[in-house]
């Protein structure tokens, strides 16, 4: 009875969502499956043919209709004047060798009077298009740069309603800035190399070669410049032997790159979804992904996914912990709020060495090392049948065994 009554639920809920011509399918196949068992349901596998492949076909009239008025907004913007018209070579020399496809919002106004969009997503990739550009040859000082901030965000603000009614994540993009990083620098002085600076690197190919166990070595062109012979000194810890490596083995790159969210197509209706949005992971599905809407429309049962944290091992400290956090949502918040997982992802013994000049300061009394137990805990919460991590925390637990004055 219950179960009945969720199903008409979910029935009006996919009514309001225009979804009319499907809500009679997925009720009576709902009810089939409330009925029988899950496994005559189609599974999922991307070799197999077994998977229906209907491409979501849109109206470009419809396409042009709600778009429209997006582009005509960021055009009419003061901001918009950059990009109005395309970039000629009399307003931007060499502009046309470092872009290769050049963007501009007459021409998308063109394309879609045109119906040449098919889909949606189409439509954004030439918005993103004209952006980047922008951001690939000016420099981040320069106003036609901050204009393409300013009307980037304008048209997020706009476009993501209109790309979830077409049944996308969203209309952004995504992506990752450079990553922090830290320069092997002279003197063992902590020294980071920052966003869109230069700094040198040396790749280290192999492990055991020089004895560096990372598999790069990175320097900001001060300290690396403030080096006069031809060697450097490189090492993962300055307390140890440290390798010497050519200078002529490093090279010169700029710390600038910026990585794309990757995106992945739903294998029945090939609209493309960043991986973040959706949470996919190809570890936990190597056939493919599909979509929410691919799932409802033509009853697909998603393979279940076997990579869940409450799956992993239990140990006392995780078990004690889950406890409580799970009995504190309970008592202070929402009834209805989902269970906490918590877990120790790693756990291992460790040193913590004293290096020379601590112990000729401290005299011989102090010890060589500091045993102790590193441990990574992690807090995991489902949405929508992927465990998403919430909090992350590493600790290092000195016990009994470890000498004065770190010991428990
Ligand atoms: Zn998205
Ligand atoms: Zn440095
Ligand atoms: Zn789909």
């Amino acid at each position: 009875m219950v179960k009945k009554e969720e199903i008409t639920k979910e029935t009006s809920l996919n009514n309001s969502n225009n979804k009319i011509t499907t809500v009679e399918i997925v009720k009576s196949e709902k009810t089939d499956i409330e009925s029988t068992k899950p496994n005559l349901l189609p599974s999922i596998d991307a070799s197999s043919k077994s998977l229906p492949k209907y491409p979501a076909v849109f109206s470009t009239e419809d396409i042009r209709e709600k778009m429209t008025p997006i582009l005509r907004h960021m055009y009419d913007q003061e901001e918009g004047a950059w990009f109005r018209q395309p970039v000629t070579e009399a307003i931007a020399p060499g502009y046309f060798d470092i872009i290769k496809y050049p963007m501009d919002f007459s021409t998308i106004f063109k394309k879609l009077d045109e119906n040449q969009y098919l889909t949606p997503f189409q439509f954004c990739e030439d918005i993103w298009l004209v952006f980047n550009n922008t951001w690939t040859f000016n420099k981040k000082s320069q106003r036609v740069y901050k204009a393409g901030v300013k009307l980037a965000d304008i048209f997020m603000e706009n476009v993501d309603s209109i790309m979830k009614e077409y049944g996308y994540c969203c209309g952004r993009q995504y992506v990752f800035l450079p990553p922090a990083m830290f320069c092997y620098g002279i003197g063992g002085i902590c020294c980071t190399i920052p966003r869109d600076g230069d700094y040198f690197v040396y790749n280290n190919p192999d492990s055991s070669r020089n004895n560096l166990s990372g598999d790069k070595y990175t320097f900001c062109k001060k300290c690396f410049d403030s080096v006069k012979s031809d060697y450097i000194l490189v090492g993962d810890d300055p307390a140890q032997t440290l390798a010497e490596l050519s200078k002529s083995e490093f090279h010169q790159a700029k710390n600038d790159h910026q990585e794309q969210e990757t995106m992945i197509d739903c294998i029945v209706c090939s609209r493309r979804f960043h991986n973040i949005c959706v949470l996919y992971h190809e570890h936990i599905w190597p056939e493919g992904y599909v979509c929410k809407l691919c799932v409802q429309q033509y009853n697909i049962k998603r393979k279940e996914n076997r990579y869940l944290a409450h799956k992993l091992t239990m140990t006392d400290l995780a078990n004690t912990l889950q406890q409580r956090v799970n009995e504190f949502l309970r008592k202070e918040c929402d009834p209805n709020i989902g269970r906490v997982t918590i877990r120790v992802l790693a756990a291992s013994d460790r040193v913590c060495e004293v290096k020379p000049r601590l112990k000729k300061h401290f005299g011989p009394q102090i010890p060589d090392g500091y045993p102790y137990r590193t441990k990574a805990i992690f807090a995991f919460q489902e949405i929508d049948g992927v465990d998403v991590v919430l909090f992350g925390m590493h600790v290092q637990e000195y016990d009994g065994r470890c000498p004065a004055p770190n010991t428990r």
